[in-house]
């Protein structure tokens, strides 16, 4: 394996007498898509908001080998964050939701510029401070924001009402926010959950070719056994919260206890 781009080293996470993480350890590799998988309750949603920010972990280390030079994502965390971290944000991980979490009553490229906002500090939706490093950083956060939505195909849909847009164009959409920070890496939580097949493949190939293209890793958690074989270079499966199986797609399908996992056997 190329230099992980993240890894999670012994990460236990305690909900007072619940343990919906234990001892979970796994890297993802650079410029690759991991998929995490498991059956309901694994405790794939909890690594995640760990790894982005939105919980603490009790126990481990999560690193992020990121442009800056590894970085310890826990010593970024002074105290439990709810409602996302910008400081995880600025060190290079960006996210999706399970429930999309678009400003449904603001147009679609103003989705994007104030994610640009909260992840450089630029007050570029302010008309307050319009020096001319302000009028720079929102001309290019504007033109960051049209090129993204291009790479999404949504250009077309730049000014109408984020809320407006049908289900496959939010979903993409939310990657184009997340996008528009300019992560290292990724983390897409269902994003094929409530698409139909078609916009099922629409994506796929989306997510491929922002690995392929952009220098991106990606990390997803997805029920969609299609997709995640189609589109993961490498799958970590958990289960009761700890990781059962690790490889390529080919060696965890064959994998007797992911077998056993998804099939209730124990
Ligand atoms: P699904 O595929 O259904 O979304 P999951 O694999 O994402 O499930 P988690 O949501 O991470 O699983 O949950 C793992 C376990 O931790 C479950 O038993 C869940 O009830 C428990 N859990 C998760 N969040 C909390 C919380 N905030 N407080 C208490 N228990 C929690």
């Amino acid at each position: 394996m190329k230099t992980p781009i993240l890894e999670v080293q012994n990460v236990t996470m305690r909900f007072g007498g619940i343990v919906a993480n234990r001892d979970v350890s796994f890297a993802a590799e650079r410029g690759a898509i991991t998929a995490l998988i498991g059956p309901n309750g694994a405790g794939k949603t909890t690594i995640f908001n760990c790894i982005t920010g939105f919980y603490r972990a009790s126990e481990g280390r999560i690193l992020l080998n990121g442009r800056n030079g590894p970085q310890d994502i826990g010593q970024l965390m002074t105290r439990p964050i709810t409602g996302g971290s910008h400081l995880v944000t600025r060190a290079g991980i960006a996210r999706t939701f399970q429930n999309i979490r678009l400003f449904k009553e603001m147009s679609v490229v103003e989705n994007l510029l104030v994610a640009q906002h909260l992840a450089t500090r630029n007050n570029l939706l302010s008309g307050v401070f319009r020096t001319r490093a302000y009028r720079a950083a929102e001309t290019e956060a504007v033109d960051r924001a049209y090129f993204w939505l291009s790479q999404m195909n949504l250009a077309s849909d730049a000014n109408r009402l984020a809320g407006e847009l049908p289900y496959g164009r939010q979903r993409r959409l939310e990657i184009a926010r997340a996008m528009c920070t300019s992560p290292a890496l990724i983390c897409l939580d269902e994003p094929a959950a409530g698409l139909n097949p078609s916009e099922t493949r629409e994506l796929s190939e989306v997510i491929q070719r922002l690995c392929a293209e952009h220098d991106l890793s990606v990390l997803v958690i997805e029920h969609d056994m299609g997709l995640v074989m189609r589109i993961a270079d490498h799958i970590v499966v958990l289960d009761h919260g700890e990781v059962i199986s690790d490889g390529t797609p080919d060696s965890v399908a064959n994998d007797p206890a992911v077998i056993a996992a998804y099939l209730g056997v124990s």
